[in-house]
C-alpha cells in the first residue's frame, strides 16, 4: 500500500494569484494522488511567508497586473531558494501571470517593469491596451499529445535559447501569437498560459508532473494509471469545440 508515499506541494500566493480557476490544478493533483493512496500535503505560501521547508511541487497561478506587482516584489525575496529548488529537480507548474514572473521580467502596459526570478530564459512585454488581448480556447501539441485550455493575457512572452517551449500551438495564441510556441520548460519547471484549469482536462500532463515528483522523492514508486473517463470526455469536448470553430472559420474565409 502506498500510504507512506507522500509529496509536499507549495502553493504560491493562492489568494493573490488565482485567475480563471487556477486553484483547480491543486484540487486535481490532490484527487489524482488520493486515488492512488499517495498523500499530497498542500502548504499555502502568501506574501512574506517562509518557503524554507522541503517541497516536491511548486505551483503559482495567474493574476492581473495589480496582483502581479505585489507577488513580484515578494517573489524576489524567494528567488534564490526557488532557483535552487528547480535546479535540484523540484517540479513547478506556473500559469500565466505566475509564468511571466518565473521569466526574466514582465513589462506591463503601464508602469515599471516587474523583475522576474529567471527560472525561464524568457521575457514578457504587454504591448499596450490598444493591442487586443490573447483570449480564447487553446489546443496545443505536447509530446505527441494535445493540451487544451483557456488563455487570457495581454503580455506576449518570448523564449531565449535557454528555454524550450512546452507545446506547439494548434489553435489559439500561446506565448505571443507570432512563433507558434506555448509555454516554457526548464528542467522540471513548466510555464504555461493555459488556464481552465489546465490539469483536470489534461490528465496525462497532470500525471507527468506527479511522476516527475515521485521519481525524485520516491524512486521506484509506480503511479498506477487511472481510467479518466470523465477527464477524457472533457478533454475531447474541448478539442471538439476548437475543431468546430476552426471549421466555421475555414468556411467563413472561403
Ligand atoms: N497580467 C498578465 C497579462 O495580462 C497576466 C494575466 C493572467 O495571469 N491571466 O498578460
Amino acid at each position: 500500500m502506498s500510504s507512506e508515499v507522500g509529496l509536499v506541494l507549495a502553493h504560491l500566493y493562492p489568494s493573490l494569484m488565482n485567475l480563471y480557476g487556477d486553484r483547480g490544478n491543486i484540487i486535481c493533483l490532490k484527487q489524482r494522488c488520493a486515488r492512488r493512496g499517495v498523500r499530497l500535503e498542500v502548504r499555502e505560501i502568501g506574501i512574506s511567508d517562509d518557503l524554507s521547508f522541503k517541497y516536491d511541487i511548486l505551483f503559482m497561478g495567474g493574476g492581473q497586473d495589480k496582483e502581479q506587482k505585489r507577488a513580484a516584489d515578494d517573489l524576489q525575496e524567494k528567488a534564490v531558494a526557488i532557483r535552487e529548488a528547480i535546479e535540484s529537480g523540484v517540479v513547478a507548474l506556473v500559469v500565466c501571470g505566475g509564468y511571466q514572473l518565473f521569466g526574466r521580467y514582465y513589462q506591463p502596459a503601464e508602469g515599471p517593469r516587474l523583475e522576474g526570478i529567471g527560472v525561464f530564459d524568457a521575457w514578457t512585454v504587454h504591448q499596450g491596451s490598444h493591442v487586443p488581448r490573447c483570449i480564447g480556447n487553446v489546443v496545443a501539441e505536447w509530446e505527441g499529445k494535445l493540451l487544451v485550455g483557456f488563455e487570457n493575457h495581454g503580455g506576449r512572452t518570448y523564449l531565449g535559447p535557454g528555454a524550450r517551449p512546452l507545446a506547439k500551438v494548434v489553435s489559439g495564441h500561446g506565448n505571443n501569437s507570432e512563433d507558434g510556441s506555448e509555454g516554457a520548460v526548464y528542467r522540471n519547471a513548466f510555464g504555461t498560459y493555459l488556464h481552465g484549469s489546465l490539469l483536470p482536462k489534461n490528465p496525462q500532463f497532470a500525471d507527468h508532473l506527479l511522476r516527475l515528483a515521485l521519481e525524485r522523492r520516491h524512486p521506484g514508486f509506480e503511479l498506477q494509471a487511472l481510467e479518466d473517463v470523465l477527464e477524457t470526455q472533457a478533454h475531447e469536448a474541448a478539442v471538439g469545440m476548437v475543431r468546430q470553430r476552426q471549421g466555421w472559420l475555414s468556411r467563413l474565409l472561403r
